[in-house]
């Protein structure tokens, strides 16, 4: 492994800027590396250049010069999105110039041992849900990463006192070498990010590698009841600590009794009746809580509290400190957030559905009567998966978005009496207003108004952030 002391006096590449691409250029200038900044952006769009430029760091925007990656180049660090066939990736790679993210610098730079959560699903979920529980469990968690802080910062402003709980991405695990956290967390695994990774074998691989430098003294946290996790706890050299929502466990953090797959979370035993348990090695058993006592519904919530769980457990902390923190944990913003009562209706904002299996995940989730607001930018999706949502669980929907007259014709063909239509008004803030006020119109005393779009924000919105807050807004001022 190389601590970055050992680039002093050597050239060393920032590729990509953004917040991540900053702390890293801030790290080897103070560390006496010759750093070069570069960006394909034009100058105007990359403001974070004027911080690295007042501190004498060249930047260079607009393009990717020739001859950036030189003999002579000691070290490129690449922004996780950008690709392998960029020109300058490519060029480090012909010279054999070592190609990182700012994660492996993360490691190399932090005297705090590593929670390093990945997978395809619940990742912001279960790494604010660790922090919350580290907390309260007195264990000093910095949580960075894909969010919020960067790792590089986290790393810097860190001692050994601490715990840093990293959320992190196939694209980022992909560009690590020496990466080893204390404890490595893989939730599941299902297609998405094809595209990056040219397919699922690279996908899983970067995944994987998470576990690839753990030793014995580490924890691989892994999901039993997805087939891909299980393959990866065949592999890996470290100790595993397995969740399962489905089975009795030997030994792990599983449900007693446990979830059967296929019931919908109302039938057979309920919530209420179902207990957490950590099983250890020695047969003996704690039982941590009932999953009707977390802070947030939903059986996918349940997957992300067993595996907030067991990091915890892995990192020493003591369940009785940090049980009160799975109980009043709220969730993350924009995720299936509770939002506002008004006349006995509750709101929900899940703007960060956007896809039709992530609004079919929440509306499952939720067990009261449902007016749904949905639709947004038409990405081709098939919509006729939400066919038996929409015929079993709906009370009302409330369209509005290009996909508006699509989710409208698959409404119909559930047979949903209750549909309105909310055409564009003078503005998307406006429309969204409207649809508001046409859910609370079809919304009595115990149902709930939710927010799960099915679809992402751009047609209307700058953001999924920009139409949530514009959502809870709407409902707080009815
Ligand atoms: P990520 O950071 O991986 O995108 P989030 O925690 O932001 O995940 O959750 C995004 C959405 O993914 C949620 O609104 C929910 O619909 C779905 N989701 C969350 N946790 C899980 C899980 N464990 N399994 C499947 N889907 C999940």
């Amino acid at each position: 492994m190389n601590h970055p002391e050992t680039y002093r006096g050597r050239r060393v590449v920032v590729l990509g800027l953004a917040r991540s691409g900053v702390s890293v250029a801030k790290v080897f200038h103070s560390l006496g590396a010759d750093v070069i900044v570069n960006d394909k952006k034009e100058r105007e769009l990359c403001p974070e250049a004027d911080e690295l430029t007042a501190l004498g760091i060249s930047v260079l925007c607009g393009y990717h010069p020739e001859d950036l990656v030189t003999k002579e180049t000691a070290l490129l660090v690449k922004n996780p999105g950008i690709p392998y066939t960029a020109d300058p990736v490519r060029r480090a790679e012909e010279l054999c110039v070592e190609v990182v993210t700012e994660v492996e610098v993360a490691y190399w730079l932090s005297p705090a041992p590593i929670i390093g959560i990945t997978g395809s699903n619940g990742k912001t979920t279960t790494t604010t849900w660790i922090g919350e529980l580290l907390k309260a469990a007195g264990l000093h968690p910095i949580v960075a990463g894909n969010i919020g802080t960067p790792l590089c910062e986290a790393a810097v402003a860190a001692s050994e006192n601490n715990w840093i709980v990293a959320e992190l991405s196939s694209f980022q695990l992909k560009g690590t070498a020496a990466f080893r956290p204390r404890v490595g967390m893989l939730l599941n695994v299902v297609e998405t990010h094809l595209d990056y990774h040219g397919g699922m074998e690279d996908y899983i691989a970067s995944k994987a590698k998470l576990f690839a430098n753990q030793t014995a003294e580490d924890v691989a946290v892994l999901n039993w009841d997805d087939p891909i996790c299980r393959e990866a706890a065949a592999a890996a050299a470290a100790r595993v600590l397995p969740f399962s929502l489905y089975e009795s466990l030997e030994k792990g953090v599983c449900i007693e009794p446990p979830f059967v797959r296929g019931e919908s979370d109302s039938d057979g035993a309920s919530a209420a009746a179902r207990n957490i348990v950590w099983r250890r090695e020695d047969g003996s058993e704690t039982v941590i809580v009932p999953v009707g006592e977390l802070g947030i519904p939903g059986r996918h919530n349940a997957a992300n509290a067993l595996a907030a769980i067991a990091a915890c457990l892995s990192a020493g902390a003591d369940p009785n400190a940090f049980v009160s923190a799975l109980r009043s944990f709220r969730g993350v913003e924009h995720r299936l957030e509770y939002a506002a009562e008004v006349n006995g209706v509750k709101y929900y904002n899940d703007s960060k559905a956007t896809n039709p299996t992530a609004t079919t995940m929440s509306v499952g989730s939720l067990s009261a009567p449902i007016v749904l607001i949905a639709g947004g930018l038409d990405r081709g999706s098939d919509y006729m998966e939400l066919l038996p949502l929409f015929r079993d669980r709906l009370k009302g929907l409330v369209a509005l978005g290009e996909t508006r007259g699509k989710l409208a014709a698959v409404a119909e063909l559930a047979g949903l009496a209750n549909v309105r239509l909310v055409e564009p008004v003078e503005d998307a803030e406006s429309t969204l207003r409207e649809a508001v006020r046409q859910a609370a119109t079809l919304a009595e005393p115990g149902d709930i108004v939710l927010l799960s779009p099915a679809c992402a924000s751009w047609d209307m919105f700058e953001s999924y952030e920009q139409r949530g807050r514009i959502f809870k807004n709407s409902a707080h001022t009815l």
